[in-house]
């Protein structure tokens, strides 16, 4: 039987840039490999993916991307382990959580066999790319726009599916510094915060800038009724300790329902550690940091995995969280990269 994977035509780069990337001084996302997959979506129909050499795409000025921001993305990796082994960390939610922005923003649905087929083959074309080096992976990232033509505010009939491929670093470094916005929002009830729409983030960019400006290094996102409990840590789901309970808002619309997020909370519960699922209050946080029971808080998301917050600022007055010798953070950080990796046993079955 003809799979697609044989379907997959590959066109290879004349000549590979991989000698002039030091992979010793990688940062985040701002080198990009050989080859990218592409598929175009076209009289209804998606084509077959191929894997061309990585390149700059050509659209007509009317292309509905410009002005209306149909566009989607995924964030996930692909890590090697010591032995020269490639692996990605739960994929399949990457292909459903991309549909489902799909759904949200008009956009033709991508075949899983497409996605998942024309992903195989690209990082096997690709299996040079990732890095080795501790913390560092190949940062990949499949997106969803609309090329087709057209001043007319509806949906275009013409779309392209690509997967480009960035070898990474780690993506922050050290503890951040937040701010708890009490102004702007990331989302709002009805709206597309659940999806990974690329709109989301440039609205992000304004009350993010304002906040660096203070000195804080992200935003923790509140719902937008009240901005009375937290959401999200930039773009990453947001996790509170407090005392021995660890705690993050459940998903909504407003809510990316991240795979990392969901991840930890299964991690969390098999190291018997207590979780819980609720709203948060920025009152409940503020009491808990001035009697000393907010032991940690913590971004979590594919490109830093964890990401430790040292502080955060509420109403013109900053709160500080305690150093700890054993953190959750750390903990479930280690727990999340052994299994990634493969250097520790797969007992929930993420690895592909
Ligand atoms: N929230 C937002 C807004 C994000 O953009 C991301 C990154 N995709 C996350 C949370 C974390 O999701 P994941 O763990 O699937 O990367």
């Amino acid at each position: 039987m003809e799979t697609l994977a044989n379907k997959i035509a590959i066109e290879r780069a004349k000549s590979s840039k991989i000698h002039d990337v030091d992979f010793d001084n990688l940062s985040f996302g701002s080198v990009y490999s050989d080859h990218m997959l592409v598929c175009d979506y076209k009289d209804g129909e998606w084509s077959a993916p191929k894997v061309v050499p990585y390149q700059p795409i050509t659209l007509d000025p009317s292309a509905k991307i410009f002005h209306y921001g149909q566009s989607i993305f995924e964030g996930m990796k692909a890590y090697k382990d010591e032995n020269g082994k490639v692996w990605l960390f739960r994929p399949e939610e990457n292909c459903k959580r991309l549909n489902k922005s799909a759904e949200r923003l008009a956009i033709p649905q991508i075949p899983e066999a497409y996605f998942m087929e024309g992903l195989n083959a690209l990082i096997q074309v690709e299996s040079d790319w990732i890095p080795q080096n501790p913390g560092s992976s190949l940062y990949i990232r499949p997106f969803i726009f609309a090329s087709g033509n057209g001043f007319h505010a509806s949906p275009a009939n013409e779309y392209k599916f690509i997967i480009a491929c960035a070898p990474s670093g780690s993506y922050f470094s050290g503890k951040v510094k937040v701010l708890i916005e009490e102004t702007y929002s990331r989302a709002a009830n009805g709206g597309v915060g659940y999806a990974k729409a690329g709109g989301n983030y440039a609205g992000q960019f304004y009350p993010t800038k304002l906040a660096a400006d203070k000195g804080y290094q992200q935003v923790i996102w509140t719902d937008d009724n009240t901005h009375e409990f937290i959401e999200e840590a930039g773009a990453m789901n947001v996790f509170v300790r407090i005392n021995d309970t660890l705690m993050t808002a459940p998903t909504s619309d407003r809510i990316l329902d991240g795979i990392t997020r969901k991840s930890i909370l299964d991690i969390a519960k098999d190291e018997g550690i207590k979780t819980e699922v609720r709203k948060i209050s920025v009152h409940e946080l503020v009491k808990a940091a001035e009697n000393g029971s907010l032991k940690e808080m913590f971004g979590a998301g594919t490109a830093a995995v964890v990401s430790p917050i040292s502080g955060f600022g509420y109403h013109g007055k900053d709160y500080d969280l305690p150093e700890l010798e054993e953190s959750y953070a750390s903990l479930l950080k280690q727990r999340m990269t052994d299994i990634q990796y493969n250097r520790a046993e797969d007992k929930f079955g993420w690895r592909h």
